[in-house]
C-alpha cells in the first residue's frame, strides 16, 4: 500500500493524508482546510491534488475545521462514500461546519464590499446555495456533508472489508477527538498504522489522557508542539484566579481571553466553575461570546461519558459542567458591543483564538487602550495573526485597518493548551512502544517544531515528509 501526505505537511493546518492499498481501495484521512496562508486561503483549498470521485472512505479524526473543514467540498467535488467518526464528531463537525461556512460567507461579502466601496448599495448576500469568491461551499454541500457522516464508538473494531479495519482510541485534545489504527491486510500480510489525530495534554481539563494504539507497525504522529515544553500547566484554577484578581478586582480592567470555540473555551469556564464552588471566584461576571462555543458547550454535557473522571463526577455533584450564576452568554452583537465597551470590570471570553475576524477582535480593540484591562492568550497563534502580533509584545498593532495604542497587559498561558508538548509526545511515544515502529511520519507542525522533535525521538526511522510525498508501507 501507499501512503501519500497532502497536507499538514510541515505545517500546522490542512491535515489531509491518502492511503491507497494495492488493490486500488483508497482512504482519506482527514480533509482539513488549509488555513496557513490567509491570501492565498482559496488557491490553497479549492483544487484537490487527487479525484474525489475515486476515494472510497473517509475517516475523520476530530472535528476541528484544519481537519473536517474541506469535506463539503470532497463532497462538491463527487466524493459521495461514507465519513467515519466518532459519535461525538459528528455533532461538534455539524456545528462546525455550518460556522465555517458562514465565516466564508462573512469574508466574501468583506471583499465584495471593500470593492464596492463609495456605492451606497453596499448588501449582504446570504448566498445560501451559491457560492461567491472565497467560499468553497455552500449550504447544500454541508448538508450532504453532514448527512455522510457516520458515529462510531471509541475501542471497537469496525471491519470495512476483507482486507481492512479500523478502531477508535481516545486522543485526548477536544471531545471526541480520536487516534485511528487502521488494520490492513495485502497479499496475507496484516500492517497495522496509526494516524494520531491531534492528541492532547495529559491531565487536562475535561478530556480524557491520550490512549495508546497497540502493536503498530507505522505511526503518523502531529507534533504541533514538538518543539517545545509547556509552561505553567500546573494549576488552570490558579492562574486565572490570579489574572482575574490583578485585572478585575484590584483595579476595574476587563480580563479578555480569547479562545476557541471548541475545547479551549469549555476547559476555561469549567476552571472558572470549579473555582465557583471552591468559593474562591471573586464576584465578576463572566461572558462567552460565541455563539458556536455556547452550542459546543451543550454537547459536553450531552457526551458525559467521553470525558475524564473528574469531569463525570463533578457533574454528578453539581448538575453540570458550565452553568453557573456567574456565567453569562452572549448571543447578540449588539449586547456583545455593550459589553465590551461598559466601565465594569468583567471576564469576556471569545473566539476566535488567534484573534484573526470573530467578535474577539473588537473586544481587543476596545479594551487594547485600557491599561488596566489583560488580554490573555490562551492558545497557538500562528504567525501573521493579530494574536501573535500581540504576543510580540509590540507597542502598537492595527486593527480595522487603524493603528492602536497598546496600553493593555499582554499575558500568555499554557494552561489550557490543547496539544501535548515535547515531553507529553514522548510519554505517548512511549506508551505505545515507539522503538519497535517501522516508521514514525511527522505530521502537523512547522518545520523547527518537527526538527526539534526528531532530534529528541533520535531514531533513523523518523520522517518529515514534504507535501505530495509518498512512502511504500
Ligand atoms: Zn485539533
Amino acid at each position: 500500500m501507499k501512503l501519500t501526505f497532502w497536507g499538514a505537511a510541515r505545517q500546522v493546518t490542512g491535515s489531509m493524508h491518502l492511503l491507497t492499498l494495492d488493490n486500488g481501495y483508497t482512504i482519506l484521512i482527514d480533509c482539513g482546510l488549509n488555513y496557513e496562508n490567509k491570501k492565498e486561503f482559496e488557491e490553497n483549498n479549492r483544487n484537490f491534488p487527487f479525484l474525489p470521485g475515486y476515494i472510497d472512505l473517509v475517516v475523520l479524526t476530530h472535528a476541528h475545521i484544519d481537519h473536517s473543514g474541506n469535506l463539503p467540498n470532497l463532497i462538491k467535488q463527487g466524493y459521495d462514500g461514507q465519513i467515519l467518526c466518532t459519535d461525538a464528531s459528528v455533532d461538534l463537525t455539524k456545528n462546525l461546519l455550518l460556522d465555517s461556512m458562514n465565516v466564508q460567507m462573512i469574508e466574501s461579502n468583506k471583499k465584495r464590499n471593500a470593492r464596492k466601496k463609495g456605492s451606497k448599495k453596499v448588501k449582504f448576500h446570504r448566498a445560501e446555495n451559491n457560492s461567491g469568491e472565497g467560499v468553497l461551499y455552500n449550504r447544500k454541500h454541508v448538508e450532504a456533508t453532514i448527512d455522510a457522516l457516520i458515529g462510531m464508538s471509541f475501542r471497537k473494531i469496525i471491519e470495512i472489508n476483507e482486507s481492512v479495519s479500523i478502531e477508535f482510541f481516545e486522543a485526548g485534545h477536544i471531545l471526541g477527538a480520536a487516534s485511528v489504527k487502521f488494520t490492513i491486510t495485502e497479499a496475507g500480510v496484516t500492517k497495522n498504522i496509526g494516524f494520531t489525530g491531534d492528541l492532547g495534554n495529559y491531565n487536562s481539563q475535561l478530556v480524557k489522557d491520550p490512549q495508546p494504539m497497540p502493536n503498530l507497525d507505522y505511526l503518523v504522529s502531529e507534533s504541533t508542539y514538538g518543539g517545545r515544553m509547556h509552561q505553567d500547566v500546573s494549576d488552570a484554577e490558579e492562574i486565572l484566579l490570579n489574572y482575574i484578581q490583578n485585572t478585575c478586582v484590584k483595579y476595574i480592567g476587563k480580563l479578555v481571553i480569547p479562545a476557541f470555540s471548541v475545547g479551549r473555551t469549555q476547559s476555561i469556564i469549567f476552571a472558572f466553575h470549579q473555582l465557583q464552588v471552591k468559593g474562591l471566584l471573586p464576584d465578576i461576571k463572566i461572558f462567552t461570546d460565541s455563539p458556536l462555543a455556547i452550542r459546543t458547550t451543550k454537547l459536553y454535557d450531552r457526551y458525559l461519558t467521553s470525558l475524564n473522571d473528574d469531569a463525570q463526577n463533578f457533574y454528578k455533584k453539581h448538575g453540570s459542567l458550565f452553568a453557573f450564576n456567574q456565567l453569562h452568554s452572549i448571543e447578540d452583537s449588539k449586547e456583545s458591543e455593550m459589553i465590551s465597551t461598559s466601565l465594569e470590570p468583567v471576564v469576556i471570553i471569545s473566539a476566535a483564538g488567534m484573534v484573526e475576524g470573530g467578535r474577539i477582535q473588537e473586544h481587543v480593540r476596545n479594551n487594547i487602550g485600557n491599561p488596566f484591562s489583560t488580554i490573555l492568550i490562551a492558545g497557538y497563534c500562528a504567525e501573521g495573526t493579530l494574536g501573535h502580533e500581540l504576543l510580540q509584545g509590540r507597542p502598537s498593532v492595527v486593527i480595522n485597518k487603524r493603528d492602536r495604542q497598546v496600553y493593555a497587559k499582554i499575558a500568555r498561558t499554557d494552561a489550557f493548551s490543547a496539544h501535548p508538548d515535547q515531553k507529553g509526545l514522548m510519554r505517548y511515544y512511549e506508551s505505545i512502544d515507539y522503538k519497535s515502529i517501522k516508521k514514525i511520519f511527522l505530521v502537523h507542525g512547522d518545520e523547527t517544531s518537527m526538527r526539534a522533535l526528531k532530534e529528541c525521538i533520535n531514531l533513523p526511522s523518523v520522517e518529515m515528509p514534504i507535501e505530495g510525498e509518498s512512502f511504500l508501507l
